[in-house]
């Protein structure tokens, strides 16, 4: 774990945002766009941002750590949690496997003024909108778009972890997510993962009242 940075600054003091610290950011594009990727550098370079990390119940990748990356479940698990209520949102991603957002670490780091992000599919997404306002949470979406399609496809076929199958379906979701690019608040394209990395650190800085 790599724990939170200590906060330096506080949440613009109007209305919920006060009462809830700053927006809750919540990233979605299409599967090969380099969400991660950004993401890793956003970290690197801003610790004190906080990424939730989610429940899946697909198979760990090589390289990939438990209550790092996901914290990864069987069914049953999973399904008990949600019956539960410990998720702010749940999907089936690809029709192959569940993924859920655990709901209280996200509320207790927004409450507590820290940069939250969500990297969600965009049915999550569509699920925390509706779900925001119940919660009493303010939300900014943000769309990662790809520089074209072509490279997208580039990027989906030589990542070369997934059989023909997976691919086909990250391939098919990925048109439908990019169609619902203006469901989106923002849309940041990454075309280098520098740049894309600090242009999601400027609306964090503008979101959460931070000097940059
Ligand atoms: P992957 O299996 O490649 O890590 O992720 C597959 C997809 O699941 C990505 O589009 C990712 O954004 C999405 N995803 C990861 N965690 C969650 C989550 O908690 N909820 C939802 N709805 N989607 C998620």
């Amino acid at each position: 774990e790599t724990g939170d940075a200590q906060q330096t600054t506080s949440a613009p003091a109007d209305g919920e945002q006060a009462l809830r610290g700053g927006r809750l950011l919540v990233l979605t594009g299409p599967a090969g766009v380099g969400k991660g990727t950004v993401e890793t550098a956003l970290r690197k370079k801003h610790p004190e941002v906080w990424v939730s990390v989610s429940a899946t119940t697909r198979k760990p990748r090589p390289g990939e750590v438990n209550g790092l990356n996901y914290w990864f479940m069987n069914d049953d698990e999973f399904i008990a949690k949600e019956a539960a209520g410990e998720f702010l949102e749940t999907a089936v991603v690809h029709g192959l496997a569940h993924y859920g957002t655990p709901l209280k670490p996200v509320e207790e780091h927004l409450a507590a003024g820290t940069p939250t992000i969500l990297e969600i599919d965009l049915q999550g997404a569509r699920r925390v909108k509706e779900r925001a306002k119940e919660l009493g949470m303010d939300v900014l979406s943000v769309f990662i778009a790809p520089p074209s399609f072509d490279e997208l496809v580039r990027r989906l076929t030589s990542r070369g972890t997934e059989t023909e199958e997976e691919r086909n379906r990250r391939l098919e979701t990925a048109h439908t997510e990019l169609a619902a690019e203006h469901e989106f608040d923002v849309t940041i394209v990454n075309d280098n993962v520098e740049k894309a990395a600090e242009e999601l650190w400027t609306l964090i800085a503008r979101e959460y009242g931070i000097a940059e």
